[in-house]
């Protein structure tokens, strides 16, 4: 299936360049090089791969469309396509990944599951598989989220998940995942953690972007078949940690005849202290066990990120995009809470799909982008809008 990457792919040590690592409390060890030392093998194994894939077709329903977008090509005077990850199972691309380790888990004799969501989507993706292969699912939430992100929650508790309040710091999404990391070391025997993004120690960051890889290893085919090439001009997706931008990328990485393009949440501009576009206002930094860019203080304290879509609500980004950023290989836009409100409701009307709006960040580059009338590209819609309706119909 999928080639280890030459010049953008992680090293041995789970470094992109000068990012990745594992930084780890001690603790922490046991089960990280447990994953370290395994995780390509199990999911190489042929036997893993054909369940993975059967999965993939008959549960969460890829491959996912490629669809041609007339009116919104005519508007913008080039070809665009959207990959249509909003038609997977639950709403979005993170299933892929969900899909990949809990077979993972399994594979590792592991009955339990510990995960950490933000806005619940990634707990939903958890709780929906823990379901399906009948483990337990225990989810870390912050409290505040929890309260903000109640339809979510119904849902994680109806998947039979037990949601768990992260009560320290700011009761958010950071503070989830270091709750979900304390629960998974004092839980190292029978329990694995599924982090829902590029994000994370060694060899999470991988192993997230193997399994969303799927995302450009059907691009690649899907366009071959539309246009007779298998690479576009451009691959534009949004970044909160990176997994759907890692998977859209994937297969693209080494090809710079691919122009890369990251659409990070500009919230209401990155010089409004509202912001949560990493790499214009982040330095290096540690967060939850890699080296990458983060958004933080003088002193190193991290700072509060904001974002009209709690997907992309994040001060980091994964080491891969790091790299991605850094190199030159990608090229990142900050898109306003505003410019991604006006996008989402430019695709609604023009070609009747009511984007995310973490995705309507990635839509809101193609003004920005000025691309040739005989240029491609590839817009990869992350996921569907129905959760974004309360934020949406306040400004109908
Ligand atoms: C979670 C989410 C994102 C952001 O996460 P990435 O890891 O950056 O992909 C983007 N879009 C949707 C629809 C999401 O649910």
């Amino acid at each position: 299936m999928t080639t280890l990457q030459q010049n953008y792919s992680v090293d041995k040590k789970g470094y992109y360049g000068k990012f990745g690592g594992a930084y780890i409390p001690e603790m922490l060890y046991p089960n990280v090089e447990e994953l370290q030392q395994n995780y390509l093998d199990i999911i190489y194994q042929p036997e893993f791969q054909a369940e993975y894939h059967a999965l993939l077709k008959d549960y969460v329903g890829r491959p996912t469309p490629l669809f041609y977008a007339n009116r919104l090509s005519e508007k913008y005077q080039t070809n665009v396509y959207l990959k249509r990850e909003d038609l997977c199972h639950t709403g979005a691309h993170k299933v892929n990944n969900t899909i990949g380790q809990i077979l993972l888990a399994k594979k590792l004799g592991k009955q339990k599951i510990v995960a950490e969501t933000g806005a619940g989507q990634h707990g939903v993706a958890t709780a929906t598989v823990c379901a399906l292969m009948g483990l337990e699912c225990i989810v870390y939430m912050g409290e505040i989220d929890i309260k903000r992100q109640a339809p979510n929650v119904a849902r994680m508790k109806m998947l039979g998940a037990e949601v768990r309040p992260a009560t320290s710091g700011s009761k958010t999404l950071k503070d989830a995942t270091n709750e979900a990391m304390r629960h998974w070391i004092n839980n190292p025997v029978d329990t694995h953690y599924i982090i829902g993004s590029v994000v994370g120690p060694h060899p999470y960051p991988d192993m997230v972007a193997r399994f969303q890889a799927i995302i450009s290893e059907e691009i690649r085919w899907q366009l071959l078949e539309k246009t007779g090439t298998e690479n576009p001009d451009y691959v534009i997706a949004c970044v909160g940690g990176g997994s759907n931008a890692a998977g859209a990328f994937y297969h693209y990485l080494d090809d710079p005849s691919v122009q890369l393009i990251a659409a990070e949440a500009g919230g209401h501009g990155i010089n409004s202290g509202m912001s949560a576009a990493t790499t214009f206002l982040g330095k290096m930094g540690v967060l939850h066990g890699s080296k990458s860019i983060l958004m933080q203080t003088e002193d190193g304290q991290v700072v509060e990120p904001h974002s009209i879509s709690a997907g992309l609500d994040y001060p980091g980004i994964g080491p891969m995009h790091a790299h991605l950023w850094d190199s030159g290989r990608a090229k990142f836009f900050a898109i306003t809470d505003e410019e991604s409100l006006t996008a989402g409701f430019e695709l609604s009307k023009l070609e009747g799909i009511i984007p995310a709006i973490e995705s309507a960040h990635a839509l809101a580059v193609l003004p920005y982008l000025k691309a040739a009338a005989n240029e491609t590209v590839v817009i990869n819609l992350s996921g569907r809008g129905d959760k974004d309706l309360d934020t949406y119909m306040k400004y109908l």
